[in-house]
């Protein structure tokens, strides 16, 4: 098995570890700031259970900054009950996610949240259009050809925003007939 953190990803590209590598992957999360990655899915995999023992953790409306009810997304805030060094209240981390407070088929009892879904300030705003990169991960991780990485492009042409999207892609896909590389960009695009 693999623990697997730091950035935001998609269900995608769980799948494609776990094909490529033939582990399974599970997600681990935390903070520098709260101690490290701490918070892990257990064998269920069904949500990242939290220590609540030693953090309390509340999920808001980034809009009106008040909570939202269980399953709801929202920004994650921590506050660390038992940490002396360096203790955080209310610690806004920026994560959006939900909480289910249901006890886990594993039989816990603590909270869990769900993969963190987006980094609030990961947002693009293009033509008025909230777009996250995870989105984009999720769409291309479904094309075979495409590799592991990408690459937004955010610029301003006129008067109008633009994006563009580089992709590595598989080294078996590459072809020396044109039209084999200019079928595969259409496919890109069609997402
Ligand atoms: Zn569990």
């Amino acid at each position: 098995m693999g623990f697997f953190g730091a950035e935001p990803w998609s269900e995608e590209l769980k799948k494609r570890i776990e094909d490529e590598s033939g582990i399974k992957a599970y997600d681990i999360y935390g903070t520098s700031e709260m101690s490290g990655p701490l918070f892990t899915e257990c064998s269920k995999q069904c949500g990242i259970h939290i220590w609540s023992d030693k953090f309390l953790v509340e999920i808001l409306s980034p809009d009106t900054e008040k909570s939202v009810p269980d399953g709801k997304i929202g920004e994650l805030i921590i506050t660390t009950l038992t940490k002396e060094a360096l203790p955080l209240i209310r610690y806004r981390i920026n994560d959006l996610t939900r909480k289910l407070s249901e006890s886990c088929r594993c039989g816990r009892t603590h909270p869990r949240i769900t993969r963190i879904s987006e980094r609030s300030y990961d947002m693009i705003i293009v033509r008025g259009i909230n777009v996250f990169p995870r989105q984009v991960e999720s769409a291309l991780m479904k094309i075979p050809e495409v590799g592991n990485f990408f690459m937004i492009i955010v610029d301003r042409i006129g008067p109008l925003d633009s994006i563009k999207i580089q992709i590595e892609m598989h080294e078996s896909a590459f072809s020396d007939r044109m039209s084999d590389m200019m079928t595969l960009k259409k496919k890109s695009r069609g997402l």
